[in-house]
């Protein structure tokens, strides 16, 4: 243990060189194509065997997928910052993430760590009290900023990586390093084919911050997940003159207007707290002409998996039938899934048992809450069904802004924390 904690520590300039390298080149969801290629450079140079994108995805099971103009504008830009073509072209359309895999010298256990690599669509602020703008490491993509860690949860896996290439004599078992796309907005973990993880027998995630707001703090395990479903919908109508054929037209404005109301006025459940919200409505062509357009994005939110899929046949109904009171059309796509999740208590135990040994935590909480959705629970779901188990960690950091605002930074110091419990999780036995 005291030679871990002895080798995080001297990785502490590197952590903070390449957290602050992908603050700096932030990619939004599926765009991951400087971050997934920088990756996939250094694990392999380490003696990985990388599994990139297509080697690790099912094409149709990716949820919100960018526009293909976005997807070949980050391609570009990729290209343009001097990512080695082949390496773009395997992930072009969207295949971006990777799985890095090292088998140990003796038989044993396969244990997977996931780290979610993907910005939050902000602009990031430009206030010299704004560390990261101050110190030049600042996002260079308008509207593409690292607000939620996830930078940092990348640095923390390189870091892993390079302990655990340093102790590959020790290593039993086979160790698998996921570096997921698009979790904001629950969108990649449902694209991971259901074959990578079918071996694994204990699975770990874990967020920086969030509901342990200070550097040293660590919760061994997580509970109130919040499962969820993002609900995009596009009502098409038929347009026609407002004064000369108001009875012409398909008033798609109107239905997209009813379906947001009626979906707030959905009751709510005897089975568990669930969530509902209507977050963006655009609707409509001109002033004097019926709306034949309008597109809504939804979401709902459960305590359970069971209350959300209920949730969830609740709004597609009121999305269906409000188009129907108007007589218009409504397509309906899930942009986003992801489930409620109980963390095995044997493996809460065990990282609680390891943080404690490790004695680098100030304050070791068997559980923390976490109250909001992360698409861990896809890949924990599937891993459970197989007969794995799986533990959600938060490492407390302090925080400059809260997740998700322009403003977003934290203490660099939890990465050396990560590094060496995540290296003990693997290794201990
Ligand atoms: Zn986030
Ligand atoms: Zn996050």
């Amino acid at each position: 243990m005291d030679t871990i904690i002895k080798q995080a520590s001297e990785r502490n300039a590197q952590l903070t060189t390449w957290r602050r390298f992908f603050h700096r080149h932030a990619e939004v969801g599926w765009t991951e194509y400087i971050t997934t290629a920088t990756i996939a450079e250094i694990l392999t140079e380490l003696g990985f065997e990388v599994l990139l994108g297509r080697d690790i995805l099912s094409a149709d099971k990716r949820l919100g997928l960018p526009s293909a103009d976005t997807l070949t504008a980050a391609k570009e830009r990729a290209l343009a910052y001097g990512i080695d073509a082949r390496l773009v072209e395997a992930m072009d359309g969207g295949f971006t993430g990777l799985c890095a895999i090292m088998r140990g010298s003796e038989e044993g256990k396969t244990v997977c760590l996931r780290f979610d690599i993907d910005a939050n669509d902000l602009t990031e602020s430009t206030d010299d009290d704004h560390r990261p703008h101050r110190e030049g490491f600042a996002s260079l993509h308008a509207g593409s900023m690292h607000a939620c860690g996830h930078d940092g949860h990348i640095a923390v896996g390189l870091g892993v990586a390079t302990l655990l290439a340093e102790h590959r004599a020790d290593l039993k078992g086979t160790v698998l390093l996921l570096f997921q796309s698009a979790e904001e907005g629950v969108r990649g973990a449902s694209g991971i084919s259901d074959t990578l993880l079918s071996a694994v027998d204990e699975l770990y995630g874990f967020h920086l911050g969030f509901a342990l707001t200070e550097t040293g703090t660590l919760g061994a395990s997580t509970t109130d997940f919040l499962a969820t479903t993002k609900l995009d919908a596009v009502f098409t109508g038929a347009p026609a003159h407002a004064g000369a054929r108001p009875d012409g037209g398909k008033n798609a404005l109107l239905a997209a207007a009813t379906a947001a109301l009626q979906l707030h006025a959905l009751p709510r459940r005897a089975d568990g707290i669930s969530r509902v919200n209507v977050g963006t409505l655009y609707a409509g062509e001109g002033r004097n002409t019926i709306p034949a357009r309008a597109a809504l994005s939804a979401e709902v939110r459960g305590e359970t998996t069971a209350v959300n899929r209920a949730m969830t046949d609740d709004a597609k109904r009121v999305l269906t039938a409000s188009a129907m009171m108007h007589d218009t059309a409504v397509d309906i796509t899930t942009v986003g899934q992801a489930c409620a999740l109980t963390c095995d208590e044997a493996l809460a135990k065990r990282a609680l048992g390891i943080a404690s040994k490790l004695g680098i935590f100030s304050a070791v909480h068997e559980s923390v809450s976490f109250g909001a959705s992360e698409d861990f629970t896809v890949l924990a779901e599937q891993v459970q069904s197989c007969g794995g188990q799986a533990d959600y960690l938060i490492v407390g950091t302090e925080l400059a802004g809260g997740h998700h605002t322009d403003r977003f930074d934290f203490d660099e110091h939890a990465l050396v924390l990560a590094t060496a419990l995540f290296t003990a999780l693997v290794l201990a036995d």
